[in-house]
Parts: structure tokens; sequence; C-alpha cells
């Protein structure tokens, strides 16, 4: 089901005829640099793929980089999780195709996407790629430059905030502390071939913090398989959903509770997971809900 809302960005309309988005590699020499160009990774051709993170959701946690982008380009191929906040900062006048990539429902597949985004930049075009959160962390965002690498296409990126780090920060579970994460690790729920064969010992140590992505719809499974490879049921475990929005909810628990407080709250994706005592922190470190409430009690 599309989301509320969204829906035309399921009717793509891609304005690359088929021979150019199915075109071989083709090399465009000799073309002028890119106004606001900095050194290239790859020269050679005149267009430009800039493969930017558009962070969690609230467009405030943008990269001064990426917002200058979203104001020069001449398309923008865009994920589900781009919000509509953020979109709506891009060059009205740019080209907006939509590339889906919600779990299980892609208007695009990977490969069409790599090779629209090789067609457009061979078009001459300056095109945004976007994507939610950090380019490269769960994103594709390695197997997308790869791609334009192989086929001589120019590209940048451009970091984002991860979801992790915009989720940790909004709903005060920092994820490292020194009394007791020394480390974080960032895991995903959802692998290529649809099973979560994760390293269960190493996610079930102690003293650190676990975040995983794509992982709500098996969020039952996770907390069964952390606690059957030792770690404590009783560990604090939390949910975020739709994290820096204005529709974030956070819910908490321990490995033993939470699947059950999430289904009962009905939390969908995108939401995170994130496992480890520095849960317990946000019963005083909640400074969203700290803020918000004199303002409503204003209103
Ligand atoms: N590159 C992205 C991650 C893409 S994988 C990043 O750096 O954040 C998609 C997963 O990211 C979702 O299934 C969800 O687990 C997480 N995610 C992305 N945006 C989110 C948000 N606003 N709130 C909670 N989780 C989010």
């Amino acid at each position: 089901m599309p989301r509320k809302g969204r829906e035309p960005r399921e009717r793509y309309r891609c304005q690359v005829s088929r021979e150019e988005r199915f075109a071989r590699p083709h090399r465009f020499r000799g073309e002028a640099a890119i106004d606001g160009w900095r050194p290239a990774a790859f020269v050679g051709t005149r267009g430009v793929v800039y493969l930017v993170g558009a962070g969690p959701g609230d467009p405030e946690l943008l990269t001064v980089r990426a917002t200058r982008l979203m104001r020069n380009v001449d398309a923008v191929v865009y994920d589900y999780l781009v919000s509509e906040a953020v979109l709506a900062l891009v060059d009205p006048g740019a080209e907006r195709i939509y590339a889906g990539k919600r779990q299980g429902c892609h208007a695009l597949s990977q490969d069409e996407i790599n090779r629209l985004l090789v067609a457009l930049a061979r078009r001459g075009k300056r095109v945004l790629r976007l994507k939610g959160g950090d380019p490269f962390i769960f994103g594709r965002g390695g197997e997308e430059c790869e791609f334009l690498a192989a086929h001589d296409v120019k590209f940048e990126v451009v970091p984002g905030v991860t979801s992790a780090s915009g989720a940790s920060c909004y709903a005060g579970i920092p994820l490292t502390h020194r009394d007791c994460a020394r480390a974080v690790v960032f895991a995903t729920g959802h692998l290529k071939d649809g099973s979560a064969d994760l390293d269960w010992d190493a996610l079930s140590r102690p003293g650190q913090t676990v975040v995983v992505y794509m992982g709500i719809t098996r969020l039952a499974e996770i907390c069964r398989e952390l606690v059957a490879h030792g770690a404590n049921p009783e560990l604090p475990a939390a949910v975020i959903e739709r994290a820096t929005t204005g529709e974030q909810r956070v819910v908490t628990g321990t490995l033993a509770t939470l699947a059950e407080r999430a289904a009962t709250a009905g939390v969908r994706p995108p939401a995170l997971i994130v496992v480890g005592e520095v849960v317990k922190l946000r019963s005083s470190l909640d400074w969203l809900a700290a803020r918000a409430e004199p303002a409503l009690a204003a209103a």
C-alpha cells in the first residue's frame, strides 16, 4: 500500500528513453567542469550524480552541502524514506523521479535505478540521488557508486544524519555512555535473501548498544534470539518510529516485553530497535517531551 498522501510518487514517469536507460557504457569526453563541482571522483562524463544523505526526516538536520545541491540540480531521484519536508526544499524546476525502495515494494529495481542514474548523467544532467539517512549506511549507496564508477559517471557522496543518530538524539537515548555502552553496533534485520541470519552471539554481548535497522517486522524474533544467545531478558530496549519527524513515537520496555508493547502500540516501519542499558537514560534525557510540554500548556 502506498503511504497516505504520497500516491503520486508511485506513478513513476521517467522522461529518459528506454534506449538511454539501458544503454551500454559510453564515455563523453572533454566536457567542461560543472559549476560548483569540487574535485571529482571520476571524470570523463558531463553529467554528475550527487548521492546525498537526506537525514531521518527533520529538514533541519540536512547538511549545508545537501541544501545547496538541492537548489542546483536538474533531476532528483528519491526514496520512500525521504520526507516531504525535505523534498519541498528541492528546486521545483527539477524533474522528480520516485525510486521507491520501501521494504518489499520497490517502484524501481536496484538495477533500474542504477541505469537511470547513468542515463540521466549521460544526458548532461546534474542528478540528485536523495537517500534517507546516510547514503552509506544500509542505503545501497555503495552499490550505486560502484555502478556509476563502472560506467565512468562522475559522482559525489554527501553524508547525512543516519536514523540511528537522529533517533538516539531525538529520543534522549545516547548510543554510547561511559557507564554502560563502550561500543555501538548497527545491524540490519533484513537481509538480501529475506532472512535475519545475524551474529547473535556478538549482538548479545553486554556493555554495548545494538541498533537494528529494518528489523521492526521481526521484532519478536530479534528479542527472542538475543535472549536465546545470552542477553538478559530484563535488558532495556526501545523502538523509535518515524524518528525526528512530527510523528515520532518511542516505545520502551525490555527484551522480554518490547515486542508485545510495540504490537499494542501498532508501531510500523520506518522504525529502529535500540537494545542496551542506554535506553534507561531516556527517563531523564527526553528533552523533546520536556520542551513540548510548556508549549502545549500555553496553547
Ligand atoms: N540509510 C538509512 C537507512 C536505510 S535502511 C539511514 O542511514 O538511516 C531503512 C531503515 O532505516 C528503516 O527500515 C528503519 O529501520 C530506519 N529508518 C530510516 N529512517 C527512519 C526514521 N525516520 N525513524 C526510524 N527509523 C528510520
